[in-house]
């Protein structure tokens, strides 16, 4: 029945799927003897959803109003400038920023792709990444196209990034790159800020011909996890040629443990003011046209976490308590797999490592066998340290080195 364009191949989501072999493992043997790491939100040792106290206690105290009323299209106003301090806290970029409000980062991500690349372009992102990409960009008629994301020295390749937004400048004369940073889902991966210097001075020489659009959309998704001088890097995004356009995804998910209320922002910068003003419009025109508009209560309780400097802090420490025990489970997992010799892709935050393998699907299904559960990915596997206690974290990688070996 379904119309030609909606004629796909439709897979089980790679993640959940392993989440639900891994529930029925945990079914039979009881949790304690079953290691599952594919769960991406941050899990108590016990595996139950951590939910910070200081978050909900704010959303409580709203009235029901604020609840059952809608939001205006685009977002609270004082929500999206408070989505705008939130995300880039000192490091504000100069020029004109206007911000439309999302359902998480995901909205922010299909509005990036519907309102900045073509029917058909290929949206560029690196060979590790997150797979709904791929599912957003197929949903729009887009495909993805990746860059290797490390050299031999696993540093960031700026060879192969630059040659793929040549290529694709070629094609369309316009490119739509995704860059996860800090803490790339899947591996942890963050781009120092001499990293960043050296990328956004390549694409402003590509911005040197006027003809070349090129729209850098910054996916910050586990950024409150990561210590602050991560957000250095947001200064560099100020003074740029007007056909770039950055765009960042704020989002309440991981950072406010909202998942589910699915809250976050799209913020676009530039130094155009009509540039900044065509973001604001069309993606505005997006929400009415896709979801209408955004959750309420979610929105107010940003805002008065951020009107109230008490609170705030409360906030901020209870997730640095959390950012603590994310960084003792991943310190834990990178020593073990030092110790056991298990390569793994360089991680330096957030909720994910990655175990590079020729055969994930294979080695997933030997891990299996032992009860123990990760995602299969193109490249690898992924190890959610922000699901699974440290003792596990500890002794996984020398299951995984034995499961290679067999
Ligand atoms: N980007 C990355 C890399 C993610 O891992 C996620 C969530 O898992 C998101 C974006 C979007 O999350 P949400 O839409 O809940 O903000």
């Amino acid at each position: 029945m379904v119309a030609d364009h909606a004629v796909r191949q439709v897979d089980e989501d790679t993640i959940f799927g392993a989440n639900i072999q891994a529930q029925k493992s945990i079914a039979q043997y009881g949790f304690e003897n079953v290691i599952n790491s594919t769960i991406g939100a941050l899990l108590d040792d016990h595996g139950k959803l951590i939910t910070f106290d200081t978050v909900f206690e704010t959303l409580r105290k709203l009235s029901d109003v604020s609840f059952a009323a809608y939001a205006p299209l685009s977002g609270i106003s004082e929500y999206l400038d408070t989505t705008i301090v939130s995300a880039f806290g000192n490091y504000k970029p100069d020029g004109f920023i206007e911000a439309v409000a999302t359902p998480g980062g995901s909205g922010a991500i299909r509005h990036a792709i519907w309102n900045y690349s073509n029917w058909g372009d290929e949206i560029l992102t690196s060979d590790w990444y997150w797979d709904p990409y791929n599912t957003i960009a197929t949903e729009h008629g887009r495909k993805i196209s990746v860059y290797k994301l490390f050299d031999d020295h696993m540093n960031f390749n700026f060879v192969d990034f630059e040659a793929k937004v040549d290529e694709l400048l070629e094609k369309q004369k316009r490119v739509l790159v995704l860059i996860n940073s800090p803490a790339h889902n899947p591996t942890g991966y963050s781009l120092s800020y001499e990293e960043w210097v050296n990328l956004i001075n390549m694409i402003k020489i590509k911005a040197s011909n006027s003809e070349n659009k090129i729209v850098l959309f910054i996916d910050i998704a586990y950024l409150d996890f990561c210590e602050d001088d991560s957000r250095r890097f947001f200064s560099l995004l100020g003074g740029l040629p007007k056909n770039i356009l950055s765009l960042v995804s704020f989002s309440m998910s991981k950072g406010y443990t909202f998942y589910g209320l699915r809250s976050g922002s799209i913020i676009g910068i530039s130094s155009d003011k009509d540039v900044a003003k065509e973001f604001k419009d069309v993606c505005s025109h997006s929400n009415r046209g896709v979801w209408s508009n955004g959750t309420r209560s979610a929105m107010e309780v940003l805002i008065n976490i951020y009107k109230d400097k008490e609170l705030l802090k409360r906030v901020e420490d209870e997730r640095n308590d959390y950012r603590r025990l994310l960084k003792k489970r991943a310190q834990a997992f990178i020593e073990a797999s030092k110790e056991e010799g298990l390569e793994i892709c360089p991680y330096k935050d957030g909720f994910f490592i990655s175990i590079p393998t020729t055969d994930p699907v294979g080695l997933s299904n030997k891990l299996n066998k032992d009860n123990v559960f990760l995602v299969p990915l193109e490249m690898g596997l992924r190890f959610a340290v922000c699901a699974v206690s440290e003792e596990k974290c500890r002794i996984t990688p020398r299951l995984i080195k034995q499961a290679m070996n067999t």
